[in-house]
């Protein structure tokens, strides 16, 4: 399995569970060595297989490295887990430059869609390939919007679910299944500090359960939509956001 994005967060809590239940897993990361060496070593730890790899995914060239590297480290992958995703800081339309827009949709789609490509080359039944199911990690925020916030995430999680959509029409035939999982507020570093404590207080009033969710909950639903127990699930979303 391929986890992008792997060494903190979302990904970090997916990487272990997956490994708990018997994936060998890489644990992809852009820069925080350290972080991704931490998830690898707990995962050896619990006697699971797992190596950390370095890739910007918003970087082609990169992608196409990664997944060699796993060709070679861990054989031909039957799981894809697109998580990597950045999140810059709240702003209004007004101050929304194109250079910042390009930067968000490099890693949260073309990143997203590069893994893709990479991934169904190996596992299409049609290739000779093993097939598969991919997974990737859209947000509330496709369906709900972010005005005054975010709107550069908001669309670039609008596109990450049209493609959801797409890839799983395509690849459907090829013993390929692709589905989305659209997270409400998870406690992660992607909020600043781990949810600084003023915005996560504030947004905890508006949420039905009081309480954010943990990344745990969020990698349940991502190894259920792996799972052969989602055999006849694909093109479809889940909502892992408290009620929101
Ligand atoms: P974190 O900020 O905690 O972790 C982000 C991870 O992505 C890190 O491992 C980081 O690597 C990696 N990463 C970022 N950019 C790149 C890149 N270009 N190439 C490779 N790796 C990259 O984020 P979360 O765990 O909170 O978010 C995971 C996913 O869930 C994202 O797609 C996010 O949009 C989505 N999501 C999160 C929500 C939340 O409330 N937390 C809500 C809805 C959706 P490194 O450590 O090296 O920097």
């Amino acid at each position: 399995m391929v986890i992008t994005g792997g060494s903190r967060g979302i990904g970090a809590a997916t990487a272990s569970l997956a490994a708990e239940r018997g994936y060998a897993v890489c644990v992809n990361y852009r820069r925080n060595h350290q972080a991704a060496n931490a998830v690898v070593e707990k995962i050896r730890q619990q006697g699971g297989k797992g190596v950390a790899i370095a890739a910007d995914i918003a970087i082609e060239a990169e992608v196409i490295a990664l997944f060699n590297a796993v060709d070679h480290q861990l054989g031909t992958i039957t799981a894809l887990v697109n998580n990597a995703g950045i999140l810059e800081q709240q702003t209004r339309v007004e101050n929304l430059d194109a250079a910042r827009l390009n930067r968000v949709l490099a890693t949260n789609v073309t990143g997203a869609f590069l893994c893709a490509r990479e991934a169904i080359k190996r596992m299409s039944t049609k290739r000779g390939g093993p097939g598969g199911a991919i997974v990737n990690i859209s947000s509330v925020a496709a369906r709900l919007g972010a005005a005054g916030e975010y709107v550069d995430y908001a669309a670039s999680k609008g596109a990450i679910d049209a493609m959801t959509l797409g890839l799983a029409k395509e690849v459907a035939a090829e013993g390929i299944r692709v589905n989305a999982v659209r997270p409400g507020f998870i406690y992660t570093d992607i909020h600043g500090d781990g949810g600084e404590p003023g915005r996560v207080d504030r947004v905890k009033e508006f949420l039905p359960m009081k309480r954010g969710g943990k990344a745990v909950e969020v990698a349940q639903a991502i190894l259920w939509l792996l799972s052969n127990e989602a055999s006849y699930t694909t093109g479809t979303f889940i909502e892992v956001a408290g009620g929101r």
